[in-house]
């Protein structure tokens, strides 16, 4: 991939015509004073772009896509999911106070936390699957930055007008009608902001509630922080700084040139095709001359300022609003659509000659990332079906780490954790296998037996003291294994966990 970088866009990315020099390849001779090169400004100021509207199969796409999206964020924390008594009824929420993460039926507990590390590998192959067959469909279509940003050039062209009324409304001197427009633009992308971060924090604290007690001012302080932080960050990302979030910011860029390949498809300008370009009078011959007519419609139609047809380009979130413009001007001139399409390199080459073999969808790399998916894939969902309704967690005593009794036996005290993730309170008996003699004891109920029984509420943890206690002859060794282990005793389920017994034996 060519990395063009911003300071060598074209000088005609935003629809001027390029210098004749630069389009007939003349060398200059740099003769600027050394004191001036070294006022030159490290960074390039923003070039303000002004996307113009285009109507088209792809841009349909996005504004569909654009809509669930939005749909899905701000609606997702009032969808109400029922549970037991005394849960939370939030389909989707992040529940820091009761430790835990709720998404529909699934109930995350803070063990369990490699499911959502598995859940982001899962992700992270996916995303470079589709990068390396589709290149960055992510950045066009996906990203919160573009979907942001993409519903905040709506809202600009609403109050401003299309491409060229912005452009000229820029150029004009402050009025009553530009500062209504500008205003009506900053409230409506503020207000947009608010309504993201006050989304953000109902991910985290029943929505309904929260709600309420923000608008009253009753909420926690950490709400306001973090619902202020994400209205700032909606406004300036999407508002104001935009394609450079892309260019500057997002390591993306950098990142998936690793997995594109030659067979990549990417939006691509069909140069074969298009060039030698120029203007085109209706009636004339198409003879020795490419099918682009140079209208730099395919410019003004994109959000990152820069031209398709001087190559692959770092900035290009391969968006296809480039695609939809030009495939409404071979329309209007009668020549075939896809000037512009998504096409690979390899696909170029074959059309050249240059190559025998296009773009295959199966190759070693898609194989690679497809095997190491579904492989994950496979894992994570076996492990989720197999996923115990009980978890055991048995901690000795540290301090002391054995106590001598005075007919020479000797004790050790334990914290037995039962996890209870039914919906329904659960009786557990406790055996534990060790040497011949053992005697176990739980702390407040002496007459609990050899096989203590235990009972743990509903999706709750149960904390409870055992001593066991091994006789003179049964320490043989300094440290003996022990096992612990619980069964529901309404389904027999198991839980284990081995651990030692500390004797003291060689001390
Ligand atoms: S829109 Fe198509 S015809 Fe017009 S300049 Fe771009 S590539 Fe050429
Ligand atoms: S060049 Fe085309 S695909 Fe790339 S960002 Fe611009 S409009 Fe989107």
């Amino acid at each position: 991939m060519t990395t063009q970088s911003p300071a060598s866009r074209s000088p005609g990315a935003q629809g001027e015509p390029a210098p004749q020099e630069a389009a007939v390849g003349v060398h200059r001779i740099d003769v600027t004073p050394v004191n001036a090169a070294a006022n030159r400004k490290l960074y390039k100021a923003r070039e303000p772009i002004y996307p113009k509207l285009v109507h088209g199969p792809f841009r349909a796409f996005k504004w569909v896509f654009l809509a669930f999206s939005l749909l899905v964020y701000y609606g997702l924390p009032w969808v109400r999911w029922p549970r037991a008594v005394g849960e939370p009824d939030q389909a989707v929420l992040v529940d820091f106070e009761g430790r835990r993460f709720y998404f529909f039926f699934i109930e995350i507990w803070p063990q369990e936390v490699y499911y959502i590390t598995g859940l982001l590998i899962i992700a992270a192959l996916s995303l470079f699957l589709v990068t390396s067959l589709f290149g960055r469909v992510w950045c066009g279509y996906a990203c919160p930055q573009t979907i942001w940003t993409d519903l905040f050039i709506a809202v600009e062209r609403f109050f401003e007008g299309d491409r060229n009324q912005r452009m000229r409304l820029d150029k004009a001197k402050w009025s009553p009608n530009k500062l209504a427009r500008k205003l009506g633009k900053h409230i409506v992308w503020l207000l947009i902001a608010f309504a993201t971060g006050g989304a953000w924090i109902l991910y985290f604290h029943d929505a309904p509630s929260l709600a309420r007690d923000f608008f009253l001012g009753q909420a926690p302080a950490t709400a306001y922080i973090f619902a202020g932080i994400l209205t700032f960050t909606t406004y300036s990302l999407a508002g104001m700084m935009r394609e450079q979030v892309c260019t500057y910011m997002c390591p993306w860029p950098r990142i998936q040139g690793a997995m594109t390949d030659n067979e990549t498809l990417e939006v691509t300008y069909r140069a074969e095709r298009g060039e030698p370009r120029g203007p085109h009078r209706r009636g004339e011959s198409w003879d020795g001359r490419g099918d682009c007519i140079d209208c730099k419609q395919c410019v003004a139609a994109c959000p990152m300022g820069i031209d398709i047809r001087d190559g692959d380009q770092l900035e290009c979130i391969n968006c296809a609003l480039c695609i939809d413009a030009c495939d409404a001007i071979m329309v209007k001139i009668e020549r075939p659509k896809g000037l512009i399409a998504y096409d690979s390199r390899a696909n170029t080459q074959k059309r050249l000659g240059a190559a025998k073999r296009g773009t295959r969808i199966l190759r070693p790399r898609t194989i690679y990332y497809a095997v190491a998916l579904a492989l994950v894939s496979v894992v994570m969902l076996v492990a989720f079906s197999s996923r115990s309704t009980i978890d055991l967690n048995v901690l000795r005593d540290r301090n002391p780490n054995y106590v001598q009794l005075s007919d020479g036996s000797v004790r050790n005290g334990y914290t037995v954790k039962i996890i209870n993730k039914n919906n329904t309170e659960q009786t557990y008996r406790l055996t534990i296998d060790g040497p011949a003699g053992l005697s176990v004891s739980v702390v407040g109920a002496p007459d609990a037996g050899p096989e203590p029984e235990f009972t743990v509420g509903p999706d709750q943890v149960g904390r409870f003291r055992v001593y066991v206690t091994l006789p003179r002859e049964a320490l043989t060794a300094a440290s003996l294994p022990l096992t612990f282990t619980v069964s529901e005793t309404a389904t027999q389920t198991e839980a284990v966990n081995p651990t030692m017994f500390q004797t003291g034996v060689g001390q």
